[in-house]
Protein backbone atom coordinates (compact mmCIF):
# COMPACT_ATOMS: atom_id res chain seq x y z
CA UNK A 1 0.00 0.00 0.00
CA UNK A 2 2.17 2.49 1.11
CA UNK A 3 5.92 2.60 -0.11
CA UNK A 4 7.45 5.50 2.76
CA UNK A 5 7.70 4.69 6.27
CA UNK A 6 6.27 8.56 7.17
CA UNK A 7 3.08 8.09 5.23
CA UNK A 8 2.52 4.87 6.54
CA UNK A 9 3.11 6.06 10.23
CA UNK A 10 0.84 9.28 9.22
CA UNK A 11 -1.91 7.57 7.83
CA UNK A 12 -1.79 4.54 10.98
CA UNK A 13 -2.40 7.37 13.36
CA UNK A 14 -5.04 8.71 11.38
CA UNK A 15 -6.68 5.46 11.70
CA UNK A 16 -5.94 4.71 15.61
CA UNK A 17 -7.10 8.75 16.57
CA UNK A 18 -10.44 8.26 13.79
CA UNK A 19 -11.67 4.57 14.19
CA UNK A 20 -14.90 4.16 12.62
CA UNK A 21 -14.79 7.19 9.99
CA UNK A 22 -14.67 4.62 7.09
CA UNK A 23 -15.37 7.75 4.63
CA UNK A 24 -13.06 9.88 6.39
CA UNK A 25 -10.02 7.46 6.05
CA UNK A 26 -10.93 6.42 2.66
CA UNK A 27 -10.45 9.70 1.24
CA UNK A 28 -7.05 10.09 3.51
CA UNK A 29 -5.68 6.99 2.10
CA UNK A 30 -6.55 7.68 -1.53
CA UNK A 31 -4.84 11.50 -0.89
CA UNK A 32 -1.86 9.59 1.06
CA UNK A 33 -0.94 6.79 -1.34
CA UNK A 34 -0.98 9.44 -4.30
CA UNK A 35 1.04 12.11 -3.06
CA UNK A 36 3.93 10.20 -1.83
CA UNK A 37 6.10 10.42 -4.87
CA UNK A 38 6.12 14.53 -4.10
CA UNK A 39 6.85 13.92 -0.35
CA UNK A 40 9.89 11.66 -1.36
CA UNK A 41 11.10 14.40 -3.02
CA UNK A 42 10.84 16.96 -0.51
CA UNK A 43 12.03 16.00 2.74
CA UNK A 44 11.15 19.05 4.39
CA UNK A 45 7.29 18.16 4.70
CA UNK A 46 8.51 15.24 7.52
CA UNK A 47 10.31 17.80 8.83
CA UNK A 48 7.84 20.07 9.67
CA UNK A 49 5.29 17.66 10.37
CA UNK A 50 3.17 19.13 7.52
CA UNK A 51 1.15 15.68 6.59
CA UNK A 52 0.52 15.43 10.59
CA UNK A 53 -0.72 18.89 10.08
CA UNK A 54 -2.52 18.33 6.55
CA UNK A 55 -5.02 15.69 7.59
CA UNK A 56 -5.67 17.06 10.95
CA UNK A 57 -8.77 19.72 10.86
CA UNK A 58 -7.82 23.21 12.36
CA UNK A 59 -11.00 23.29 14.13
CA UNK A 60 -13.70 21.21 14.00
CA UNK A 61 -17.46 22.29 15.51
CA UNK A 62 -20.23 20.16 16.46
CA UNK A 63 -23.56 21.61 17.84
CA UNK A 64 -27.39 20.94 18.45
CA UNK A 65 -29.58 22.27 16.52
CA UNK A 66 -33.30 22.74 18.19
CA UNK A 67 -36.25 23.57 16.05
CA UNK A 68 -39.85 23.61 16.45
CA UNK A 69 -41.83 21.61 13.35
CA UNK A 70 -45.17 21.99 12.43
CA UNK A 71 -46.87 20.26 14.41
CA UNK A 72 -45.57 21.84 17.11
CA UNK A 73 -42.94 19.38 18.23
CA UNK A 74 -39.52 20.46 19.39
CA UNK A 75 -37.21 17.90 16.82
CA UNK A 76 -33.30 17.90 17.49
CA UNK A 77 -30.49 17.84 14.63
CA UNK A 78 -26.54 17.76 15.15
CA UNK A 79 -25.05 20.15 13.02
CA UNK A 80 -21.67 20.68 12.25
CA UNK A 81 -18.70 22.79 11.06
CA UNK A 82 -15.13 21.83 9.89
CA UNK A 83 -12.72 24.41 9.63
CA UNK A 84 -9.77 22.05 7.98
CA UNK A 85 -7.08 24.40 6.25
CA UNK A 86 -6.95 28.08 5.82
CA UNK A 87 -3.56 28.06 4.30
CA UNK A 88 -4.47 29.32 1.17
CA UNK A 89 -7.44 31.52 2.05
CA UNK A 90 -10.41 31.72 4.09
CA UNK A 91 -12.32 28.38 4.70
CA UNK A 92 -14.79 27.35 2.10
CA UNK A 93 -17.00 24.67 1.55
CA UNK A 94 -20.67 23.77 1.34
CA UNK A 95 -23.53 22.33 3.81
CA UNK A 96 -25.04 19.39 3.57
CA UNK A 97 -28.49 18.49 5.38
CA UNK A 98 -28.90 15.23 4.60
CA UNK A 99 -29.97 12.21 7.25
CA UNK A 100 -26.97 10.02 6.67
CA UNK A 101 -24.16 13.17 7.82
CA UNK A 102 -21.75 12.24 10.30
CA UNK A 103 -18.17 13.74 11.19
CA UNK A 104 -16.87 10.60 9.37
CA UNK A 105 -18.46 12.70 5.83
CA UNK A 106 -18.25 16.04 6.88
CA UNK A 107 -14.16 15.59 7.46
CA UNK A 108 -13.93 13.58 4.55
CA UNK A 109 -15.47 16.53 2.50
CA UNK A 110 -13.64 18.60 4.30
CA UNK A 111 -10.21 17.11 3.60
CA UNK A 112 -11.13 16.91 -0.04
CA UNK A 113 -12.51 20.44 -0.05
CA UNK A 114 -9.06 21.50 0.61
CA UNK A 115 -7.17 20.11 -2.09
CA UNK A 116 -9.88 20.71 -4.73
CA UNK A 117 -9.83 24.68 -3.81
CA UNK A 118 -6.10 24.87 -3.94
CA UNK A 119 -6.84 23.50 -8.02
CA UNK A 120 -9.15 26.05 -8.58
CA UNK A 121 -6.05 28.42 -8.04
CA UNK A 122 -8.72 31.27 -6.40
CA UNK A 123 -7.09 31.99 -2.70
CA UNK A 124 -9.74 29.68 -0.67
CA UNK A 125 -9.09 27.20 2.03
CA UNK A 126 -11.09 24.11 3.11
CA UNK A 127 -14.30 23.73 4.93
CA UNK A 128 -17.11 21.73 5.12
CA UNK A 129 -20.77 21.55 7.28
CA UNK A 130 -24.04 20.38 7.35
CA UNK A 131 -26.32 18.53 9.63
CA UNK A 132 -28.49 15.38 9.82
CA UNK A 133 -31.70 17.29 9.23
CA UNK A 134 -34.17 15.86 6.21
CA UNK A 135 -35.69 18.32 4.11
CA UNK A 136 -37.67 16.00 1.85
CA UNK A 137 -40.99 15.77 3.24
CA UNK A 138 -40.60 19.09 5.42
CA UNK A 139 -42.62 21.98 4.38
CA UNK A 140 -41.11 25.55 3.67
CA UNK A 141 -41.83 26.50 7.12
CA UNK A 142 -39.98 23.66 9.06
CA UNK A 143 -37.19 24.21 6.74
CA UNK A 144 -36.71 27.73 7.23
CA UNK A 145 -37.31 26.92 11.32
CA UNK A 146 -34.08 24.22 10.88
CA UNK A 147 -32.18 26.75 8.86
CA UNK A 148 -33.03 29.71 11.16
CA UNK A 149 -32.00 27.68 14.23
CA UNK A 150 -28.79 25.96 12.29
CA UNK A 151 -27.48 29.62 11.74
CA UNK A 152 -28.40 31.15 14.90
CA UNK A 153 -25.30 28.81 16.32
CA UNK A 154 -23.16 28.53 13.12
CA UNK A 155 -23.43 32.39 12.70
CA UNK A 156 -20.44 32.67 15.59
CA UNK A 157 -17.78 30.72 13.25
CA UNK A 158 -18.14 32.06 10.05
CA UNK A 159 -17.68 35.68 8.27
CA UNK A 160 -17.07 36.79 4.70
CA UNK A 161 -12.98 37.11 5.70
CA UNK A 162 -13.41 33.65 7.79
CA UNK A 163 -15.53 30.85 6.40
CA UNK A 164 -17.52 31.06 3.18
CA UNK A 165 -20.28 28.04 3.21
CA UNK A 166 -22.44 27.19 0.34
CA UNK A 167 -24.59 24.59 -0.73
CA UNK A 168 -24.21 20.90 -0.96
CA UNK A 169 -26.90 17.85 -0.71
CA UNK A 170 -30.06 19.09 0.50
CA UNK A 171 -28.96 22.65 0.46
CA UNK A 172 -30.12 24.52 -2.36
CA UNK A 173 -31.20 28.01 -3.10
CA UNK A 174 -34.13 28.04 -0.87
CA UNK A 175 -32.15 26.80 2.22
CA UNK A 176 -29.24 29.29 1.52
CA UNK A 177 -31.93 32.24 1.15
CA UNK A 178 -33.09 30.70 4.93
CA UNK A 179 -29.81 30.94 5.91
CA UNK A 180 -28.42 34.29 4.91
CA UNK A 181 -31.39 36.10 6.30
CA UNK A 182 -30.90 34.64 9.89
CA UNK A 183 -27.09 35.36 10.04
CA UNK A 184 -27.61 39.14 8.69
CA UNK A 185 -30.73 39.54 10.86
CA UNK A 186 -28.09 38.25 13.90
CA UNK A 187 -25.23 40.45 12.37
CA UNK A 188 -26.87 43.34 10.77
CA UNK A 189 -24.31 42.48 8.13
CA UNK A 190 -24.79 42.59 3.79
CA UNK A 191 -22.02 41.10 3.52
CA UNK A 192 -20.80 37.90 1.22
CA UNK A 193 -21.08 35.19 4.03
CA UNK A 194 -22.58 32.50 2.24
CA UNK A 195 -22.40 31.71 -1.86
CA UNK A 196 -25.59 30.18 -3.91
CA UNK A 197 -27.10 33.33 -2.81
CA UNK A 198 -30.80 34.36 -5.02
CA UNK A 199 -29.17 37.12 -7.63
CA UNK A 200 -32.08 39.57 -6.06
CA UNK A 201 -29.50 40.10 -2.80
CA UNK A 202 -25.45 39.36 -3.95
CA UNK A 203 -25.53 35.99 -5.97
CA UNK A 204 -23.75 35.45 -9.30
CA UNK A 205 -25.06 34.41 -12.30
CA UNK A 206 -24.17 31.17 -13.12
CA UNK A 207 -23.86 29.85 -9.74
CA UNK A 208 -26.59 27.45 -10.04
CA UNK A 209 -24.96 25.55 -13.46
CA UNK A 210 -21.59 25.79 -12.36
CA UNK A 211 -20.75 22.15 -10.99
CA UNK A 212 -22.41 20.72 -13.52
CA UNK A 213 -21.25 23.29 -16.74
CA UNK A 214 -17.72 22.83 -15.27
CA UNK A 215 -17.90 19.21 -15.41
CA UNK A 216 -18.68 19.02 -18.72
CA UNK A 217 -16.14 21.90 -19.59
CA UNK A 218 -13.25 19.38 -18.22
CA UNK A 219 -14.68 16.49 -19.79
CA UNK A 220 -14.76 18.53 -23.02
CA UNK A 221 -11.39 19.39 -22.60
CA UNK A 222 -10.10 15.83 -21.05
CA UNK A 223 -11.96 14.10 -24.16
CA UNK A 224 -9.98 16.33 -26.48
CA UNK A 225 -6.66 16.60 -24.73
CA UNK A 226 -6.31 12.48 -24.49
CA UNK A 227 -8.67 10.84 -27.07
CA UNK A 228 -8.84 13.58 -29.44
CA UNK A 229 -12.63 13.06 -29.13
CA UNK A 230 -15.30 15.49 -27.42
CA UNK A 231 -19.38 15.34 -26.05
CA UNK A 232 -20.45 15.21 -30.20
CA UNK A 233 -22.51 12.02 -30.83
CA UNK A 234 -22.01 10.37 -27.76
CA UNK A 235 -23.77 8.47 -25.52
CA UNK A 236 -24.11 9.49 -21.72
CA UNK A 237 -25.20 8.51 -18.21
CA UNK A 238 -25.69 11.20 -15.72
CA UNK A 239 -26.28 9.61 -12.02
CA UNK A 240 -28.42 11.78 -9.44
CA UNK A 241 -31.16 14.53 -11.02
CA UNK A 242 -30.40 17.04 -7.87
CA UNK A 243 -28.63 20.39 -9.09
CA UNK A 244 -25.27 18.63 -10.23
CA UNK A 245 -26.92 16.50 -12.76
CA UNK A 246 -29.49 18.50 -14.09
CA UNK A 247 -27.25 21.24 -15.11
CA UNK A 248 -24.19 18.57 -16.22
CA UNK A 249 -27.23 16.79 -18.30
CA UNK A 250 -27.83 20.14 -20.05
CA UNK A 251 -24.34 21.19 -20.98
CA UNK A 252 -23.51 17.16 -22.15
CA UNK A 253 -26.60 17.88 -23.97
CA UNK A 254 -25.73 21.93 -25.54
CA UNK A 255 -22.37 20.32 -26.50
CA UNK A 256 -24.12 17.68 -29.09
CA UNK A 257 -24.23 14.31 -26.88
CA UNK A 258 -27.31 12.51 -25.47
CA UNK A 259 -28.08 11.68 -22.21
CA UNK A 260 -30.05 8.41 -21.47
CA UNK A 261 -30.37 7.86 -17.74
CA UNK A 262 -30.73 9.73 -14.72
CA UNK A 263 -31.24 8.67 -11.24
CA UNK A 264 -32.39 9.22 -7.71
CA UNK A 265 -31.61 7.87 -4.31
CA UNK A 266 -34.85 5.14 -5.47
CA UNK A 267 -34.12 4.13 -8.75
CA UNK A 268 -33.26 5.27 -12.27
CA UNK A 269 -34.66 6.33 -15.58
CA UNK A 270 -34.26 4.81 -19.27
CA UNK A 271 -35.35 7.16 -21.76
CA UNK A 272 -33.29 5.94 -25.55
CA UNK A 273 -35.06 9.29 -27.47
CA UNK A 274 -32.43 11.60 -24.72
CA UNK A 275 -33.75 12.70 -21.42
CA UNK A 276 -36.11 15.24 -21.37
CA UNK A 277 -34.45 17.73 -19.24
CA UNK A 278 -37.54 20.10 -19.04
CA UNK A 279 -39.22 17.16 -17.60
CA UNK A 280 -36.79 16.27 -15.06
CA UNK A 281 -36.05 20.03 -13.75
CA UNK A 282 -40.17 20.28 -13.41
CA UNK A 283 -40.15 17.17 -11.00
CA UNK A 284 -37.17 17.75 -9.15
CA UNK A 285 -36.71 21.71 -9.01
CA UNK A 286 -40.28 22.44 -8.78
CA UNK A 287 -42.47 19.78 -7.21
CA UNK A 288 -39.69 17.98 -5.82
CA UNK A 289 -40.91 15.11 -6.73
CA UNK A 290 -39.46 11.31 -7.56
CA UNK A 291 -38.09 10.67 -10.87
CA UNK A 292 -40.08 7.53 -11.55
CA UNK A 293 -43.00 10.37 -12.27
CA UNK A 294 -41.13 11.10 -15.36
CA UNK A 295 -42.84 7.87 -16.93
CA UNK A 296 -46.60 10.05 -16.74
CA UNK A 297 -44.94 12.21 -19.33
CA UNK A 298 -42.77 9.93 -21.18
CA UNK A 299 -44.49 6.61 -21.55
CA UNK A 300 -41.85 5.22 -23.71
CA UNK A 301 -38.95 5.17 -20.94
CA UNK A 302 -38.80 2.56 -18.04
CA UNK A 303 -37.80 2.93 -14.38
CA UNK A 304 -35.72 0.22 -12.66
CA UNK A 305 -35.81 0.61 -8.49
CA UNK A 306 -32.77 0.60 -7.18
CA UNK A 307 -29.74 3.43 -8.06
CA UNK A 308 -26.81 1.33 -8.46
CA UNK A 309 -28.09 -0.84 -11.90
CA UNK A 310 -27.74 2.63 -13.87
CA UNK A 311 -24.14 1.57 -14.40
CA UNK A 312 -24.99 -1.04 -16.54
CA UNK A 313 -26.41 0.95 -19.29
CA UNK A 314 -23.70 0.93 -22.17
CA UNK A 315 -22.57 4.53 -22.61
CA UNK A 316 -19.90 6.67 -23.79
CA UNK A 317 -19.65 8.77 -21.26
CA UNK A 318 -20.39 8.42 -17.67
CA UNK A 319 -20.65 11.43 -14.95
CA UNK A 320 -21.68 9.96 -11.42
CA UNK A 321 -23.26 13.04 -9.76
CA UNK A 322 -25.36 11.37 -7.29
CA UNK A 323 -23.18 10.95 -3.93
CA UNK A 324 -20.00 9.04 -2.40
CA UNK A 325 -19.35 5.26 -3.28
CA UNK A 326 -22.00 5.07 -5.24
CA UNK A 327 -19.96 3.30 -8.24
CA UNK A 328 -17.77 0.34 -6.82
CA UNK A 329 -15.77 -2.34 -9.04
CA UNK A 330 -18.20 -4.15 -10.23
CA UNK A 331 -19.87 -1.17 -11.65
CA UNK A 332 -16.15 0.10 -13.27
CA UNK A 333 -16.27 -3.10 -14.80
CA UNK A 334 -19.17 -2.97 -16.51
CA UNK A 335 -18.67 0.08 -17.63
CA UNK A 336 -15.15 -1.00 -19.45
CA UNK A 337 -16.79 -3.80 -20.49
CA UNK A 338 -19.52 -1.71 -22.21
CA UNK A 339 -16.38 0.71 -24.13
CA UNK A 340 -16.84 3.38 -21.75
CA UNK A 341 -14.09 6.28 -22.72
CA UNK A 342 -14.68 8.63 -19.79
CA UNK A 343 -15.82 8.43 -16.34
CA UNK A 344 -15.80 12.22 -14.67
CA UNK A 345 -17.03 12.82 -11.09
CA UNK A 346 -19.42 15.19 -10.71
CA UNK A 347 -20.22 14.17 -6.87
CA UNK A 348 -17.67 14.03 -4.45
CA UNK A 349 -16.21 10.65 -3.99
CA UNK A 350 -18.30 8.59 -6.05
CA UNK A 351 -16.40 5.90 -7.25
CA UNK A 352 -14.89 3.70 -4.88
CA UNK A 353 -10.92 3.66 -4.87
CA UNK A 354 -10.83 0.58 -6.28
CA UNK A 355 -13.05 2.06 -8.94
CA UNK A 356 -11.13 4.24 -9.41
CA UNK A 357 -7.85 2.66 -10.34
CA UNK A 358 -10.01 0.45 -12.42
CA UNK A 359 -10.51 3.46 -14.42
CA UNK A 360 -7.11 4.52 -14.75
CA UNK A 361 -5.10 0.77 -15.55
CA UNK A 362 -7.74 0.69 -18.27
CA UNK A 363 -6.84 4.20 -19.61
CA UNK A 364 -10.27 5.41 -19.97
CA UNK A 365 -10.27 8.94 -19.21
CA UNK A 366 -10.74 9.61 -15.82
CA UNK A 367 -11.94 12.97 -13.83
CA UNK A 368 -11.17 12.47 -9.96
CA UNK A 369 -14.18 15.13 -7.87
CA UNK A 370 -11.98 17.11 -6.87
CA UNK A 371 -10.74 18.07 -10.06
CA UNK A 372 -13.66 17.43 -12.82
CA UNK A 373 -16.42 19.01 -10.14
CA UNK A 374 -14.22 22.17 -8.93
CA UNK A 375 -16.73 24.47 -11.31
CA UNK A 376 -19.05 25.15 -8.36
CA UNK A 377 -16.72 26.08 -5.90
CA UNK A 378 -14.50 28.31 -8.05
CA UNK A 379 -18.26 30.02 -9.06
CA UNK A 380 -18.18 30.46 -5.69
CA UNK A 381 -15.14 32.07 -5.15
CA UNK A 382 -16.21 34.56 -8.22
CA UNK A 383 -18.98 35.07 -6.40
CA UNK A 384 -17.22 36.70 -3.46
CA UNK A 385 -15.10 38.36 -5.76
CA UNK A 386 -18.16 40.26 -6.92
CA UNK A 387 -19.68 41.09 -3.63
CA UNK A 388 -16.44 42.21 -2.43
CA UNK A 389 -16.48 44.58 -5.24
CA UNK A 390 -20.11 45.41 -4.93
CA UNK A 391 -20.29 44.60 -8.36
CA UNK A 392 -22.01 41.74 -10.72
CA UNK A 393 -20.40 40.41 -13.57
CA UNK A 394 -22.89 38.95 -16.81
CA UNK A 395 -23.81 35.11 -17.09
CA UNK A 396 -21.53 35.28 -20.58
CA UNK A 397 -18.23 36.91 -18.26
CA UNK A 398 -19.18 34.65 -15.31
CA UNK A 399 -19.44 31.19 -17.51
CA UNK A 400 -16.11 32.33 -19.54
CA UNK A 401 -14.20 32.54 -16.64
CA UNK A 402 -15.24 29.24 -15.16
CA UNK A 403 -14.57 27.82 -18.69
CA UNK A 404 -11.22 28.96 -18.01
CA UNK A 405 -10.52 27.82 -14.66
CA UNK A 406 -11.95 24.72 -16.00
CA UNK A 407 -9.22 24.06 -18.80
CA UNK A 408 -6.43 25.10 -16.54
CA UNK A 409 -7.51 23.05 -13.71
CA UNK A 410 -7.74 20.06 -16.36
CA UNK A 411 -4.07 20.73 -17.76
CA UNK A 412 -2.51 21.39 -14.20
CA UNK A 413 -3.77 17.62 -13.57
CA UNK A 414 -2.61 16.26 -16.73
CA UNK A 415 0.53 17.72 -16.97
CA UNK A 416 1.32 16.60 -13.45
CA UNK A 417 0.22 13.21 -14.02
CA UNK A 418 2.41 12.90 -17.10
CA UNK A 419 5.34 13.88 -15.13
CA UNK A 420 5.01 11.18 -12.63
CA UNK A 421 4.93 9.26 -16.02
CA UNK A 422 1.21 8.17 -16.26
CA UNK A 423 -0.84 10.86 -18.04
CA UNK A 424 -4.05 8.29 -17.10
CA UNK A 425 -3.55 8.68 -13.55
CA UNK A 426 -4.96 11.64 -13.17
CA UNK A 427 -5.82 11.13 -9.48
CA UNK A 428 -2.28 11.20 -8.35
CA UNK A 429 -1.98 14.31 -10.63
CA UNK A 430 -5.06 16.42 -8.93
CA UNK A 431 -4.19 15.52 -5.57
CA UNK A 432 -0.33 16.49 -6.49
CA UNK A 433 -1.18 19.39 -8.20
CA UNK A 434 -3.63 20.46 -4.85
CA UNK A 435 -0.98 19.37 -2.13
CA UNK A 436 1.42 21.04 -3.59
CA UNK A 437 0.32 25.15 -3.31
CA UNK A 438 -1.19 23.99 0.54
CA UNK A 439 1.95 22.21 1.35
CA UNK A 440 3.86 25.41 0.01
CA UNK A 441 2.10 27.81 2.05
CA UNK A 442 2.08 25.79 5.12
CA UNK A 443 5.71 25.69 5.08
CA UNK A 444 6.11 29.33 4.43
CA UNK A 445 3.90 30.37 7.56
CA UNK A 446 5.54 28.42 9.92
CA UNK A 447 4.39 25.96 13.10
CA UNK A 448 0.74 26.59 13.70
P1 LIG B 1 -28.81 17.64 -4.63
O1 LIG B 1 -29.35 17.50 -3.27
O2 LIG B 1 -29.28 18.76 -5.48
O3 LIG B 1 -29.03 16.29 -5.44
C1 LIG B 1 -28.56 15.04 -5.03
C2 LIG B 1 -29.09 14.01 -6.00
O4 LIG B 1 -28.47 12.75 -5.78
C3 LIG B 1 -30.59 13.80 -5.85
O5 LIG B 1 -31.12 13.52 -7.10
C4 LIG B 1 -30.64 12.58 -4.94
O6 LIG B 1 -31.84 11.84 -5.03
C5 LIG B 1 -29.51 11.79 -5.52
N1 LIG B 1 -29.00 10.78 -4.60
C6 LIG B 1 -28.68 10.90 -3.30
N2 LIG B 1 -28.26 9.73 -2.81
C7 LIG B 1 -28.32 8.86 -3.83
C8 LIG B 1 -28.02 7.49 -3.97
N3 LIG B 1 -27.57 6.78 -2.94
N4 LIG B 1 -28.18 6.92 -5.19
C9 LIG B 1 -28.64 7.65 -6.24
N5 LIG B 1 -28.96 8.95 -6.15
C10 LIG B 1 -28.80 9.52 -4.97
O7 LIG B 1 -27.22 17.67 -4.45
P2 LIG B 1 -26.11 18.21 -5.46
O8 LIG B 1 -26.50 17.94 -6.86
O9 LIG B 1 -25.75 19.57 -5.05
O10 LIG B 1 -24.88 17.28 -5.06
C11 LIG B 1 -24.63 16.01 -5.66
C12 LIG B 1 -23.17 15.63 -5.43
O11 LIG B 1 -22.33 16.64 -6.00
C13 LIG B 1 -22.74 15.52 -3.98
O12 LIG B 1 -21.75 14.52 -3.87
C14 LIG B 1 -22.10 16.87 -3.70
O13 LIG B 1 -21.18 16.82 -2.64
C15 LIG B 1 -21.41 17.11 -5.03
N6 LIG B 1 -21.07 18.50 -5.31
C16 LIG B 1 -22.03 19.47 -5.35
C17 LIG B 1 -21.68 20.78 -5.68
C18 LIG B 1 -22.72 21.85 -5.84
O14 LIG B 1 -22.33 22.94 -6.30
N7 LIG B 1 -23.97 21.63 -5.55
C19 LIG B 1 -20.27 21.16 -5.89
C20 LIG B 1 -19.36 20.03 -5.92
C21 LIG B 1 -19.76 18.78 -5.62
P3 LIG B 1 -33.05 12.09 -4.01
O15 LIG B 1 -33.83 13.21 -4.60
O16 LIG B 1 -33.77 10.79 -4.00
O17 LIG B 1 -32.45 12.42 -2.66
Amino acid sequence: MFKTEYVKKVYEELEQKNPNEKEFLQAALEILESIEPYVLKHPELEKNKILERFVEPERFVQFRVSWIDDKGEVQVNRGYRVQYNSSIGPYKGGLRFHPSVNASIIKFLGLEQVLKNSLTSLPMGGGKGGSDFDPKGKSDREVMAFCQAFMTELYRHIGADTDVPAGDIGVGGREVGYLYGQYKRIKNESVGVLTGKGLSFGGSLARTEATGYGLCYFTEEALKTMKKDSFQGKTVVVSGSGNVAIYACQKATELGAKVVAMSDSNGYIYDADGIKLDIIKEIKEIKRGRIKEYLLQVPKATYHEGAKGIWQIPCDIALPCATQNELDLEDAKALVKNGVLAVCEGANMPSTLEAAKYFIEHKVVFGPAKAANAGGVATSGLEMSQNSMRLNWSFAEVDQKLKEIMVQIFQNTYHTASALGNPFDTLAGANIAGFEKVATAMLAQGVY
